[in-house]
């Protein structure tokens, strides 16, 4: 039976008698076809694809993460695991089962990793490692890879490796100047693994021993988020929460964080706002089920934004779900990513495939997607964001190039059938194919 999680962290399965945690949620994917992305990323690059994948037919491959909603893992996975299918793999993802200490325990850890001060403290390290028990004595056996995402479930491999062949650790975070003491704590269960997926060099931290691959993530050209959208569907879409269609807006889409800087996005708004009184800001984010800091942030966003009535603060639990996003990252005038700390920033990828004119933080990932004045802008701080949103209102034909130039930079690096192939490169060396 394939269960999508959204609530993993509330359910329970009835084993026998007994009632005991539901660990270990399938996630249900649907299908998915390689063949229909020819037509975009072009023969040559599908034929690679079914080479690679035919020694590899029939071997299993499971994924593990942390939630099957909000945020880039999830929306990278619900593509990815689909076509690993449609090539002739068995290939599962499953969500691990984690309740609020756990995940107060494992943002803290994110934070600390991305290079907050604070670390865990005894308590929460034992609490990660307990659920890591608890869900590593659940996973079934008989894999030939198992990939686990990001550290919440990172104990995995410690703990039992001998449930699959091959174990691969993919990173999505910036490790690159982590909090020392939350890193060395965690390397033991990281060093251990045989193979690791990065997004950046600098990303590696020293002690890793296993083979060390660099792949960037990609976004899905096809799904309801980044499929064609007219003009007049997408203002008619953002209409509908309220923007006024007619003025300038510009859009953040991200999860509120502090590391995405929304109240810096609403700094640079109010900059733009005093040379063009008529802008408008749309601030999009999606509550991730593994995220508890997300409401506290969405209410700190609120207060920052004081009662702005062109402020429109919009999450998933007011229906902005893939169809609305795209409307914002097409109706938008500015499409923005303000981030202090990005692993990479799928949204990135996701507004200049749609040709926008785009500005972001020049941190993390954001520099591998934007080429300063080639694919966008790339910005320190929230004078600079409104200093180019400003030349971007101004000069829109600006704006169109930047926008042309990334939807062919996204179009040659950043789409999932890119990314399926270097899985794929990555699977038949591990398992000596
Ligand atoms: N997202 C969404 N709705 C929102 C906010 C974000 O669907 O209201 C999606 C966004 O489109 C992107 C993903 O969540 O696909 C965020 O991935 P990213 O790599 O940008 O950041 P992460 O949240 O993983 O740090």
């Amino acid at each position: 039976m394939a269960v999508c999680t959204g609530d993993q962290g509330q359910q329970s399965l009835r084993r026998g008698s007994a009632i005991v945690p539901a660990v270990l949620q399938p996630v249900a994917v649907g299908h998915k076809t390689l063949s229909d992305y020819t037509h975009i990323c072009g023969r040559g690059l599908i034929e690679e694809i079914r080479e690679l994948a035919r020694p590899l037919k029939g071997r299993r491959v499971v994924h593990v993460s942390a939630t099957a909603f909000g945020g880039g893992v999830s929306e990278i996975l619900y593509t990815l695991v689909p076509l690993i299918c449609d090539v002739g793999l068995e290939c599962e993802w499953q969500v691990i089962y984690g309740r609020e200490e756990f995940f107060n325990a494992t943002k803290l850890m994110h934070n600390a990793l991305q290079g907050a001060p604070q670390d865990l403290d005894e308590d929460q390290w034992r609490t990660w490692h307990r659920y890591n028990e608890m869900n590593a004595r659940e996973l079934s056996g008989g894999w030939d890879v198992c990939l686990v995402h990001d550290p919440q479930p990172a104990a995995l491999h410690a703990l039992v490796p001998e449930k699959a062949h091959s174990w691969l650790w993919r990173c999505h975070i910036d490790l690159s100047s982590p909090n020392i003491a939350t890193i060395e704590r965690l390397a033991p269960f990281l060093s251990g693994y045989p193979e690791a997926i990065f997004h950046m060099a600098q990303y590696v931290p020293p002690y890793m021993r296993a083979n060390v691959n660099i792949v960037a993530p990609a976004i899905d050209p096809l799904t309801p988020k980044n499929m064609a959208l007219s003009p007049e569907d997408a203002a008619f879409v953002c209409s509908q929460f309220g923007i006024d269609v007619d003025r300038p807006l510009l859009c953040q889409v991200s999860r509120f964080d502090p590391w995405k800087d929304p109240l810096g996005v609403i700094d640079a708004y109010r900059i733009v706002k005093e040379s063009v009184p008529e802008a408008q800001l749309a601030l999009v984010g999606s509550m991730a089920s593994d995220d508890p800091e997300g409401w506290d942030y969405f209410n700190a966003t609120i207060a920052h934004a004081d009662g702005d009535p062109d402020i429109h603060i919009l999450n998933n639990f007011n229906n902005v779900g893939a169809i609305e996003v795209n409307a914002f990252q097409v109706h938008a005038d500015v499409v923005i990513q303000k981030s202090t700390r990005e692993g990479f920033g799928l949204t990135v990828a996701e507004a200049i495939w749609k040709g926008k004119p785009f500005i972001g933080g020049a941190v993390g990932g954001i520099p591998l997607q934007i080429q300063d004045g080639v694919t966008g802008f790339l910005v320190g701080s929230a004078e600079q964001c409104a200093e180019r949103a400003l030349e971007l209102l101004a000069d829109p034909s600006l704006g169109r190039a930047l926008g042309r130039a990334g939807k062919e930079h996204v179009r040659s690096h950043f789409l999932m059938p890119r990314y399926l192939r270097d899985y794929l490169r990555i699977f038949g060396r591990m398992l000596g194919v």
